[in-house]
């Protein structure tokens, strides 16, 4: 598929999205769709036959009447919003071509920016629990960088204080185009950390192309086959060829946080990142992105707001 017509697909449109989820009835439909996709069964007698309540998210036994909370145990769990919020939140997060502010979102739902704040890490904890795991194989191009900072400078001293570095990899095709994305915050860019990093994101068979930074020499313990590229350093790395598509993704993935939020503290990078990630590696089928966010979140735990300030994610 070529990007124009990646850029051009047709998504969801807010149209179709309105006559599909826009009353709370459909949307706690879809969630109970999703959520039991070979039917309902009772915890109580065991029936099969349920219905959705109209205005509560609720699925009452036809047999014994016992009520089943829909959102019980899901990223939706004891939410005082009503269900057609949560999933207009998650329309509007899924075909945005980039990502969308909080400010944005509170405007768009008509919630305090509070609200969509926290709504907006929920659903981005949704993309990153999917991403989990996302493992990179063929030839793949990496490149660090720090969020908020410029990239570092020369071949010494990787470090920006206060700033927490993440590391970039896009897996390539055979015909030489970007195919799938894994993006990692990491706590220093030491050769232990990079060594566990090869380990978890890299298929031990692929082929990983970096610069000349020391500890990326270390992956080759890992098993799988490092070329190190001689590069300029700095910024000037962006011109290798070898590193286009990293590079490319990584100026879209600054400019994109750069649109939504002025500063991210270091415990949110990895949902942002995640975001960045999940994203990337569905752009191929807009249509069913609201679907497949919505099968993620009702398999998603709960995650209480304070929870999401300890939020951790980082190797
Ligand atoms: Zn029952």
């Amino acid at each position: 598929m070529t990007r124009n017509a990646i850029q051009f697909q047709p998504g969801l449109s807010l149209v179709e999205f309105q006559a599909r989820f826009g009353r709370d009835e459909q949307c706690i439909q879809a969630l109970s769709r999703s959520r039991w996709p070979l039917g309902f069964e009772c915890p109580e007698c065991g029936g099969h036959r349920g219905h959705t309540l109209t205005t509560r998210p609720l699925m009452q036994c036809a047999v014994c009447r016992h009520q089943v909370s829909v959102t019980a145990g899901t990223i939706f769990h004891s939410t005082k919003l009503p269900l057609r919020v949560w999933f207009l939140a998650m329309h509007l997060l899924s075909q945005a071509k980039h990502s969308v502010s909080g400010l944005e979102l509170s405007r768009q739902l008509g919630v305090s920016q509070t609200t969509a704040w926290s709504l907006k890490h929920k659903l981005m904890q949704v993309m990153m629990e999917r991403e989990h795991g996302r493992r990179l194989h063929g030839r793949v191009e990496a490149d660090d960088a720090y969020m908020g900072g410029e990239r570092h400078e020369g071949r010494r001293g990787r470090g920006a204080p206060g700033k927490r570095p993440f590391i970039l990899a896009v897996q390539t095709t055979p015909d030489g185009r970007p195919g799938l994305l894994q993006a990692q915050a990491v706590n220093n860019l030491g050769s232990t950390t990079m060594s566990r990093w090869a380990k978890k994101a890299i298929s031990p068979a692929a082929t990983l192309l970096t610069d000349e930074w020391a500890a990326y020499g270390i992956t080759q313990a890992t098993g799988l086959r490092h070329h190190a590229q001689k590069s300029p350093g700095g910024w000037r790395n962006s011109k290798v060829p070898a590193f286009k598509w990293v590079n490319t993704a990584l100026g879209n993935l600054k400019g994109n946080i750069r649109g939504v939020c002025r500063w991210i503290g270091n415990q949110h990078l990895p949902r942002y990142l995640a975001e960045y990630q999940w994203r990337y590696n569905r752009r191929f089928d807009l249509a069913s992105l609201l679907p497949r966010l919505l099968h993620a979140a009702a398999r998603t735990p709960p995650m209480p707001i304070k929870l999401l300030y300890l939020a951790e994610n980082a190797w």
